[in-house]
């Protein structure tokens, strides 16, 4: 490998420029990856942020990108950069188990098209990434593949769902990554690992081939060590799907060029509700420290105020149980990966199937949802939550008349030790309390890392905007990212 390569370094643009001008070819790249893997990834006690090395696929389609160097043509826009997904995402002949027992030998027969699109796009997926079982976690310690470190400081949670995502990218074991985000699980894992996450709106990427949690929140998005690789990324994943009718059919502006544009005028609301008085102190400073920046660049803060607030997570936690309940019934010993041997009769199967497959916090979810669900609970918890769903989703457009973006903490703390929470699920649903509002409203939203505590572990903020307005929320992230390196 080039000397002059440092992996950990390596971004979108600068990992494709290496392997067009033949510094390294997509092939030796993809092996220096490996290698880094299996040295600082795999052994005991390290990241643990693979669960599937997917190498022959991999090393297919970098000797595709190297026939095309070698001729001397140009490369595709994200050809032979090395990134790897989250294992929500499904992959033609490659397991994919959505960190779960019940899907442990799971091969799917198709791939997913938000990854589709990357790999017609060049790029090369190195592999399948750990995450909470089927999503469902703030701390990554969900996963029946053992937890995920956080390579900053590896006595601590990378936060979740997509702790592999947001592990990978820290750790430079992939140029960058996907995730998904139900109710913060880009964002959080993004914030407590030091780098950039977007969920992008609702229906911008396309969720054909995304294991479903909850349909109505469940969304793609890229996880990578700057904004402008974000949107790289998000130009590429996003737009119409024949494939996934809940998927917009607006095509999908160039985000690069729209982080090139000013941020100055930008009227940037900053909402009381997202600084409760408990707020670590540290994040605090950190996030009014990146405001301040924001106004120095021009923009125009203004306070404001989202008053349902409070009711988002309750809210959340139905909503998401409740469609979890349903799209988790599938999973039946039958038609998708593991069956119990157990039990003599058809019932019995099914039933020991889903007690040895799943783990318990998926068997708490799938609970609370079904009674959220049932006759004589539904109209005071489902329906209500609906309701109060869309008032929060109102608090957002009713700001967006006055602001074009929203500028908060993505997380009231930084990463915390393994196993603090983990005995507590109340507390740890607490750790998403400023990411759920958008995933209920549907907007977009991103965290980039805005400083670091004193004990040296990243502080994320996030931007929110307008439905389909990403361009926005990534010319802000954009304009931050420049002024922190500018000092
Ligand atoms: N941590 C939240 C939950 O456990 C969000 C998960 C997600 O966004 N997938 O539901």
């Amino acid at each position: 490998m080039s000397d002059s390569l440092d992996l950990n370094l390596l971004t979108v643009s600068s990992a494709r420029t290496a392997v067009q001008e033949r510094q390294i070819t997509a092939t030796a790249l993809v092996e220096s990856f490996y290698k880094k893997i299996e040295a600082e990834d795999q052994p005991a006690g390290k990241v643990n942020a693979y669960l599937t090395l997917t190498r022959e696929r991999a090393l297919r389609q970098a000797g595709k990108i190297d026939e095309i160097a070698d001729r001397g043509n140009p490369l595709p826009p994200l050809g032979g950069v090395p990134i790897a997904v989250k294992d929500v995402i499904v992959t033609q002949g490659e397991r994919t188990t959505a960190g779960s027992k019940i899907l442990g030998s799971y091969v799917p027969p198709y791939d997913a098209t938000a990854l589709a699109r990357l790999e017609a796009a060049g790029a090369v997926v190195l592999g399948k990434l750990n995450c909470d079982e089927f999503a469902m976690g703030s701390s990554n310690e969900n996963s029946a593949w053992g937890v995920v470190r956080n390579p900053r400081d590896l006595t601590r949670v990378p936060g979740g769902s997509s702790g592999g995502s947001a592990a990978a990218v820290a750790a430079g074991s992939a140029v960058a990554t996907l995730g998904s985000d139900t109710g913060g699980s880009i964002r959080q894992p993004a914030a407590f690992c030091g780098v950039v996450g977007v969920m992008p709106t609702y229906g911008r990427v396309s969720r054909y081939g995304l294991i479903a949690f909850g349909s109505s929140l469940d969304r793609i998005g890229p996880l990578s060590k700057s904004v402008k690789d974000a949107a790289i990324l998000l130009r590429h994943l996003a737009g119409p799907d024949p494939m996934d009718t809940t998927c917009a059919q607006a095509q999908a502006p160039d985000y690069e060029q729209e982080i090139g544009k000013p941020v100055r005028g930008l009227r940037i609301g900053v909402p009381e509700e997202y600084f409760p008085a408990e707020l670590d102190a540290e994040v605090r400073n950190s996030v009014e420290s990146g405001i301040d920046r924001l106004r120095d660049a021009g923009c125009e803060i203004k306070r404001i105020s989202l008053p349902h607030t409070r009711c988002a997570i309750p809210v959340y936690y139905i909503v998401a149980t409740a469609e979890a309940s349903s799209n988790l019934a599938r999973y039946d010993g039958v038609r998708y990966g593991y069956r119990s041997t157990a039990g003599d009769t058809l019932s019995q199967m099914y039933r020991r199937s889903r007690e040895e497959g799943f783990g318990p916090e998926v068997k708490r979810r799938i609970m609370l949802g079904t009674y959220a669900l049932s006759a004589g609970y539904y109209d005071a918890y489902y329906l209500k939550a609906q309701k109060v769903r869309t008032l929060i989703a109102r608090d957002f457009l009713n700001a967006f008349r006055d602001v074009d973006a929203i500028v908060t903490p993505t997380t009231p703390t930084t990463a915390f030790k393994l196993g603090a929470k983990s005995d507590d699920p109340l507390a740890m649903y607490l750790a998403d309390i400023f990411t759920v509002t958008a995933s209920l409203a549907g907007i977009p939203g991103l965290s980039l890392p805005c400083g670091k505590s004193s004990d040296n572990l990243p502080i994320g903020l996030q931007i929110l905007g307008r439905h389909f307005e990403e361009g926005t929320v990534l010319r802000v992230g954009h304009a931050l990212e420049h002024a922190q390196s500018a000092g």
